[in-house]
């Protein structure tokens, strides 16, 4: 991770510094920064040659991801009355802030099941005043650029979700939730925008500017339906995620999506055959068009070393049916980075390269100084840090006492089914 190999990306992190706020200035992070973040050979490859008179039709442009983050913002465990380390979005602050620091222009995605997992959320559900909900100030605050709805969103009702989501500063997409069904996926009311366009100058090979959108689609598991019956019954219709994403992906494209990036809140079904909805990551990066895809929902970590069942899945590059696909685990537990490098092919913006990981947040912040995580959660701590002192007065507040031995030992037995 200190090879001499990744000496020319400290260097550039000097340089970047001053863009980014969250970026640490002493040398002990820089090494770091370039060993957690650093882009594989292939890319930096790319880049240093942009830097020298690249190609003019190829751009490159890195896409972060969490997922499944559960309301995990501040590292703390409301539940057992104690910090933890490994998870939590203050730590996977430090992974942000050094992959942003590393390159010109990234994009972060959170791919659902946010508003949802731990006292914070839970108590902000209730509170009916009009302040921020704390996972969405942390989002403000780490700058996601979007993010999707997983099936969590809907556990609070329909009210609550709306509230909170009224004060992101990003946008939020699902294309088959629906207000109202259409005749088709494109005729539909849908619930929240189905897409958002993302326009970026990104640099080319020359060095001049080139406008750049990034077309980002999101996708709901259907079950909500089920799960959240009492909620949504009535009131909101789903549709399946492949029929939306068939017909939402060449409308993206006609409404001037460079590339499409699919942020769809499904698993990865190891083996082939399975249409279970829970696990359509690897059928809906088939889709053409699809370009990039973050999956999720099962709380797994993708690309990995095991060997998959369905010949569609390469876990150790990160392709689902050949497209970079990554699923960056469950509590900020990952973040999931996407090096791409597009050339100009025809009309269009095609992925020429790409290189898959998911960074794990107990391998590589473990080696930062406890002052290095502090100050790239400063952001978090300011954002949500009255939230997070109510919730610790609630959850430490008595509410009783028993002379009787009890046991906790199966306290989440009943919880796991719904809980994913
Ligand atoms: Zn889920």
């Amino acid at each position: 991770m200190t090879s001499p190999r990744s000496a020319k990306v400290v260097l550039r992190l000097a340089s970047d510094r001053t863009k980014n706020p969250l970026a640490d200035s002493g040398p002990d992070s820089m090494t770091r920064q370039a060993g957690v973040a650093g882009a594989g050979p292939g890319i930096r490859q790319e880049r240093q040659q942009g830097a020298r008179g690249q190609a003019p039709e190829m751009l490159s442009l890195r896409i972060m991801a969490t997922t499944d983050v559960h309301a995990n913002i501040l590292s703390y465990d409301y539940a057992g009355n104690r910090p933890y380390f490994g998870q939590g979005l203050a730590q996977t602050a430090s992974l942000i802030a050094a992959a942003r620091a590393e390159v010109p222009e990234a994009f972060l995605f959170d791919n659902g099941d946010f508003l949802q997992g731990s006292a914070l959320a839970d108590l902000a559900a209730h509170d009916r005043r009009k302040r921020v909900h704390p996972v969405i100030a942390a989002f403000n605050a780490l700058s996601y650029d979007a993010a999707t709805l997983g099936n969590h969103e809907f556990n609070f009702g329909i009210g609550v979700l709306e509230r909170a989501l009224q004060h992101a500063r990003f946008p939020v997409v699902s294309a088959n939730v629906l207000r109202e069904r259409g005749p088709g996926p494109l005729q539909d009311g849908t619930f929240v925008p189905p897409y958002t366009l993302i326009e970026r100058a990104l640099p080319d090979g020359t060095g001049r500017m080139r406008p750049f959108r990034l077309g980002v689609l999101g996708l709901t598991p259907p079950e909500i339906l089920r799960w959240d019956r009492e909620h949504l019954e009535g009131r909101l219709d789903v549709r399946p995620m492949l029929e939306a994403a068939r017909a939402w992906v060449p409308e993206m494209r006609r409404a001037g999506a460079d590339l499409v990036l699919c942020l769809a809140h499904t698993g990865i079904a190891e083996s082939s055959g399975g249409l279970d909805s829970e696990g359509l990551a690897t059928e809906i990066a088939a889709i053409p068009g699809v370009d990039v895809l973050v999956a999720g929902h099962s709380h797994l970590v993708f690309p990995h070393r095991a060997a998959a069942l369905d010949p569609r899945i390469d876990p150790v590059e990160g392709r689902l049916a050949g497209t970079p696909a990554v699923q960056p685990g469950h509590a900020g537990s990952h973040l999931g980075v996407i090096d791409l490098v597009v050339r100009r092919d025809g009309v269009g913006w095609v992925v020429a390269r790409a290189q898959v990981r998911a960074i794990s947040v107990s391998e590589e912040v473990a080696g930062l100084s406890s002052g290095l995580i502090r100050r790239n959660a400063a952001l978090l701590r300011h954002a949500v840090g009255n939230d997070h002192r109510a919730a610790l007065a609630w959850t430490r507040k008595p509410i009783g006492s028993t002379g009787r031995a009890m046991s906790t030992c199966f306290a989440q037995v009943s919880d796991v089914e719904r809980c994913v």
